[in-house]
Formats: C-alpha cells, structure tokens, sequence
C-alpha cells in the first residue's frame, strides 16, 4: 500500500451528485478527491431529462456552457397530454434559465466531471473504493483499489458517499437498508430514434408527457431531430418488452394512436431498447459522524417525476455550501456533525412532495382519470403551473392547490355523469395523501418511518454485497476524446 495521502473531503462516486458536491468545496479552495471506479465518459441506465431548474442549478455550478457546446435541443416548451386535455406552456424562467435540456449521460455527466476538475477537483477514474476508514467512531477516510489493481488509503474530514443506489459508503456506514421507501409500480424502457416531427417547431422543441390507458410516456428532443422516448407501463410488462421488444414497444404506441402514438408516427432509426423494473423509491439515513450520502446513494425518487438529477445537483451543491463554513473556518467535529444534519433535514423537507408525488405516479392505474383530466384542465387558466409541477418551482401540494382539486372534481363530476361514483372514490381516497403531506410539511419529524397511503412499503431489499464482492470489473483507460465520439454515435444511431 503506498503512503497514506490527506485531503479536506473524499467524494466517492463522480457523476452528477458527486461533481456537485466536489465542484462547491473545491471553488472555496479545500482540498477535494473525487474517486470514480468507471473510466468516464460513461453511460449508465437513466433517461436524462433536465428541467429547466435543474439546468439552473447546472448554470450555478458552472457547468451550462460544457452542456451546450454537446449541441444538446433547448426545449423552451412542456406539453402534456392526458385524455381529452391537451396543454402546452412555455417553461417559466427559472433563475434565468427557460428551457429544458436532455443530454445523454457518457457525455452530459462528462460535462460535469470536467467542470469539477476545473474548479480544483482532484478527480481519480478507475478508483474502486472497498472500505471507510474508521478512527474513534468518524469515518475518517477510505481506502481505493486503482487501475492497476494497488491498494491506497486516503484521509479526510469528511466522507460523502456520491456513489448511487448501490452505495457501498452506505454499506460502510450502516445505512444501507433504507428506513422508509416505496416499490415502483411502473417500468421504464427507453430508446432513442429520429424525430418524425422535428419540421413542427413546436414539437422539436417541446417536452411531452402522454398518459394513457395505464401507461405513462415521454418524448424528450435530445439534439436537433432526434429524441428519446421512455414509455413507463406497469412494471410487470417490462418482461414483455424484453421478450420482444420493437413487437411490445410498437403495441404500445399504437395503443394511444392519438396521443404518443400519433407523435411518434413513423419514427426510424430507433437504438436499442433498453429497461429496468428496480426503482423502488427510498430514503437512507444520510448523515452520520464524518459522512454524508448524497445523490441517489441517500435518497432516490421514483423516475417517472424526472427530478433525480435535479436534486442529485441541488442537494450536492447545499452539502458543500453547508459545510464549507466548517471546514473553513477549524469548526469542531461536532460542528460538521451538524451542519451534515441541517443538510439531510433539509433535503428531506423540500423532496417529501415530490417523493409522494412520484410514489403516486408510478401506482399502475389509469394515469388520466376524469378527476385527474379536469385538475390538469384547470392548468389552463393557471399558467406555469404544469411548469412549475414538473420544475417543482411550486410545491406538488401547491401547484395542484386545493382550488384545483376542488374545482377538478365538479367539473369531473359534470362531465362525467356515468363515472360519478368512481370519481368520488378517487377523491377521498385522495383526501389522507393530500393531508398527510401537509402534515409532515408542517410538524415534519425527522426520519419519520410511518408510511403514507401513497406509498407501496412492501419492497424487497437485498442484503448490502458482501466486501468482497463489491469492486467493479477493472475497465481499460479511454481517449475521452474518441469515446465521446463513440457514445454520440451510439445515441444518434450511427
Ligand atoms: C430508468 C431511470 C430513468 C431516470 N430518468 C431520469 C430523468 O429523466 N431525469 C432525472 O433527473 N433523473 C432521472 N433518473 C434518476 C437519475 O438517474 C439519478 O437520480 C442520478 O443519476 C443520480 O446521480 P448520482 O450522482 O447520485 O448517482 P449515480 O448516477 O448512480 O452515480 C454514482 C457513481 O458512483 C460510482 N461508484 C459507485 N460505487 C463506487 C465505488 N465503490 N467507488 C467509486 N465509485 C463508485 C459509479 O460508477 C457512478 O458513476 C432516472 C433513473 C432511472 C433508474
């Protein structure tokens, strides 16, 4: 082993969470390592749809301009298309910032690695990290394996674990079973084609969501003339897809021939499909003596609400900014300890929403019920509130408001004669959700445990891998140069 190096902080895992915890504490001059076991650029199985607050928080940290230069579609438009109602805004400004980006991941998260190695960031690939060193009960370090297979242990203040889902700093810490979280109802299979509609202005550069039947899709422009589609149906059909997957895709667009079916008429050159069933929603413990877990690694929301990435930025950028001052200025271990819990209270404050939110979404129902048609109706004469919904500029609970819901359900209730029934099932079912995220709104107790009628708390959680077999398969060292080339291709079907 060679000779124990020191650093202010150890983030473990660089993509986006990490890069943007790196980024904040490096700009303040400490000393950060970013220990990343992949060779970047590299892919990983997400869509990556960045609202435009998410591209806001892209712009504080730096990294906007690295994210333009891919030639990445703006997208300044939000549509979404639920039965009869049809609705199209313009995306508010956010902090500047009013369009959309959809970036795929080798060369979106490439971006960002490389603006945190701009800032100061000392960013090491190929470094498998096996361990958390312990010294009097803090996580006070960890120790790597790098590519050619050497052992090293580095020290630091402070240990985040960026390191996803999978997170072994969770494992290390003790916090790998999540103490509350939700199974995913829905699937999501996505793949990549030409856009049979980018010569209409309006759908070139335009976000979708299409809800039908008990599906739920998306349309995202990725660059000019292409985009990606994730359809998100109940989770037992991704088995389909897999079996036969351009027979069960092309049967479930046609089954919305009006809808996402219609928008996707005639869509060639299509990548290869491809799936995941495992999103279940959680929350870890995400703060400890010396650590914290950021990104996914703390806390992931189902995708079918698309804000993993926003919160894997925002929340990374407020850990720095949290515990900057600390490290700055010779602050106590204790100190740390609570800035690193202000942090977590935090993050969890403002993603409990959005969490239920996305635990709602993904239940395999009919996504476009009357009730739920004619709340979104009343968008029509809100407008950014579909924005603000899926930006989070507003709060779930606020965007759709009590008027709305109110509202919603007379006119569902008129239009609807022969379903009234059902709808006002739907609406009382609806009633302990809806006070029950007020309620952790107002006298929120920190890692509350007690699951909410919106969530599914029966998931299965495997056991943490055991030490040994936690190291990645070693991969060869890339020219970034021709590999970004390589996955471009890929994306564009080339
Ligand atoms: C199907 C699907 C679709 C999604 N679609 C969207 C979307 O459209 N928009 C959106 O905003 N969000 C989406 N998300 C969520 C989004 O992918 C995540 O929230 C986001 O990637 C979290 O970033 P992260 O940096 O926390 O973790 P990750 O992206 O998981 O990165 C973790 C990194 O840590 C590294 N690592 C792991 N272990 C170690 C170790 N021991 N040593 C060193 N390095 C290690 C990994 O190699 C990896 O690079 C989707 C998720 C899924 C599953």
């Amino acid at each position: 082993m060679s000779a124990v190096e020191q650093a202010d902080v150890v983030v473990v895992g660089g993509r986006i969470a990490g890069s943007a915890v790196a980024i904040t504490l490096a700009r303040g001059g400490r000393k950060v390592v970013v220990l990343e076991r992949r060779s970047f650029p590299s892919d990983t199985l997400s869509t990556h749809v960045l609202v435009p607050y998410a591209v806001a928080e892209a712009a504080r940290l730096g990294a906007l301009e690295r994210l333009l230069a891919t030639g990445a579609q703006r997208s300044p438009y939000v549509h979404v298309g639920a039965g009869n109602v049809q609705l199209t805004e313009h995306w508010p400004t956010a902090e500047g910032i009013g369009y959309g980006l959809c970036i795929p991941r080798p060369e979106q998260d490439h971006a960002f690695m490389e603006t945190a190695r701009a800032a100061g960031a000392d960013v090491r690939e190929r470094a498998d990290v096996t361990e958390v060193v312990w010294r009097d009960g803090r996580a006070a370090g960890v120790r790597y394996v790098d590519a050619d297979g050497a052992e090293h242990e580095l020290h630091a203040r402070l240990v985040v674990g960026a390191d996803g889902r999978r997170s072994t700093i969770a494992a290390e810490v003790g916090s790998w079973r999540p103490y509350r979280g939700s199974r995913n109802g829905r699937g999501a299979a996505f793949r990549y084609m030409d856009d049979p509609r980018a010569g209409d202005r309006r759908w070139g550069e335009t976000m979708s969501q299409w809800r039908w039947g008990r599906n739920i899709g998306y349309t995202f422009p990725v660059f000019p003339g292409r985009v990606i589609c994730l359809l998100m149906p109940p989770a037992e059909e991704i088995g389909a897809m897999r079996r036969d997957p351009d027979g069960a895709w092309d049967a479930l667009l046609a089954s919305d021939p009006d809808g996402i079916g219609w928008r996707l008429e005639g869509a060639t050159n299509r990548t290869k499909l491809r799936s995941t069933a495992e999103t279940t929603s959680f929350f870890r413990a995400s703060s400890g003596p010396g650590w914290a877990l950021a990104g996914d690694a703390g806390h992931f929301k189902d995708p079918v609400i698309g804000s993993g990435q926003r919160d894997a930025l925002r929340f990374g950028r407020r850990l720095g900014e949290l515990v900057a001052p600390v490290l700055d200025e010779g602050g106590s271990d204790a100190e740390l300890d609570a800035a690193l819990r202000t942090w977590e209270r935090e993050r969890d404050r403002q993603c409990n929403a959005s969490y239920h939110w996305g635990c709602r979404e993904s239940a395999p129902t009919e996504p476009a019920t009357p009730l739920l048609q004619e709340v979104i109706r009343t968008f029509e004469g809100n407008p950014a509130h579909l924005s603000h919904n899926f930006n989070r500029t507003l709060e779930p609970e606020r965007a759709a408001g009590p008027r709305a819901l109110a509202l919603g359900l007379l006119n569902a209730l008129h239009r609807h004669p022969g379903r009234r029934g059902e709808i006002l099932r739907e609406a009382l079912d609806e009633l302990p959700a809806e006070l029950g995220i007020r309620a952790d709104r107002w006298f929120g107790v920190f890692r509350a445990s007690s699951s909410r009628p919106t969530e599914r708390p029966d998931f299965d959680w495997p056991p943490p891998p055991a030490p040994s077999a936690r190291r990645a398969a070693p991969e060869p060292g890339v020219d970034p140069e021709e590999a970004l080339a390589r996955a471009h291709e890929v994306v564009m079907g080339v």
